[in-house]
């Protein structure tokens, strides 16, 4: 098997070391199977990607040396294709609009999952009359996938996590998740799975973060009739208080890093060597 794999990062922001980690594993498994390393930009929230950090991104890739193949692919220059599937869903009956905010989304939730917010389905229960209505009064709308009902066409799915074997997709983890927000035309789950088959990824390799999503993009790919690669989550890395690097808390930047004089290969070794 020629082995493909990808870094996916979203430029919200600069990246931390928990990002050149993930790089690194997917850039280390093609390098170790003469495959393909890909990145590919997932930049479908104008409001909170910003092109200065892809340019950042994709510069400090370079000075670790982590060196991709081919053109990144930047997912707002293909907002189309998204659409295209998203349309394929919708036809088969296997979305419905939700008009909940925020707020109300957050004090009706099913049940908290991990830090994910479970939507409790109140816009699945509305009838087409009702929502038809809505729509004409010109309200806008999210389209969430309706889980039960794509579980019961798809059947079961599986998918192969590195670490532990086959697991069976449980997409009622995440639940009902947006597919489309009312002021971006798709969302993560619909591109990520649309672009990892659309690119050949053999081997998805990130953060155990998205270990629930995953349930939810295998249910995705079986919708959709494309191939599911194989998975390997890895572990997030964490600070010294064992909290997890994350932007908001400040975790330095590769680039803070950078000019403070650190050295690339040396952050690679040490990333190597504490790998959790
Ligand atoms: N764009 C996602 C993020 O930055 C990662 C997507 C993925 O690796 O599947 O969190």
């Amino acid at each position: 098997m020629h082995v493909v794999t990808r870094f996916a990062p979203s430029p919200t922001g600069y990246l931390h070391l928990g990002h050149a980690f993930s790089a690194y594993a997917g850039w280390a498994k093609a390098r170790a199977n003469g495959g393909t390393f890909l990145v590919r930009l997932e930049d479908i929230d104008a409001t909170r990607c910003k092109p200065n950090y892809a340019n950042a991104i994709l510069e400090d890739l370079r000075w670790l040396g982590l060196h991709w193949d081919g053109a990144v692919r930047v997912q707002s220059a293909h907002l189309d294709d998204y659409t295209a599937a998203l349309n394929r869903l919708e036809e088969r009956g296997l979305l419905y609009p939700c008009f909940c905010s925020r707020s109300e989304i957050m004090q009706a939730q099913a049940a908290p999952h991990g830090g994910e917010v479970i939507y409790s389905g109140t816009c699945k229960a509305l009838s087409a009359a009702e929502r038809a209505a809505r729509i004409a009064e010109g309200r806008k709308y999210a389209r969430r996938l309706d889980v039960s009902r794509a579980v019961r066409e798809a059947g079961v799915s599986r998918f192969s996590e590195e670490s532990t074997g086959w697991l069976e997709a449980v997409p009622q983890r995440l639940g009902d998740v947006v597919l489309a927000r009312h002021d971006i035309p798709t969302s993560y789950h619909l591109c990520v799975v649309h672009d990892d088959a659309l690119q050949g990824v053999t081997h998805v390799t990130r953060g155990e973060d998205l270990l629930a999503a995953t349930h939810t993009h295998v249910l995705l790919q079986t919708l959709l009739g494309l191939p599911t690669p194989i998975y390997a989550h890895h572990k997030l890395l964490t600070d010294n208080n064992g909290k997890r690097l994350a932007k908001r808390d400040g975790a330095p930047t590769l680039r803070a890093m950078r000019l403070a004089g650190e050295d690339a290969i040396t952050i690679l070794k040490q990333l190597t060597e504490s790998a959790p």
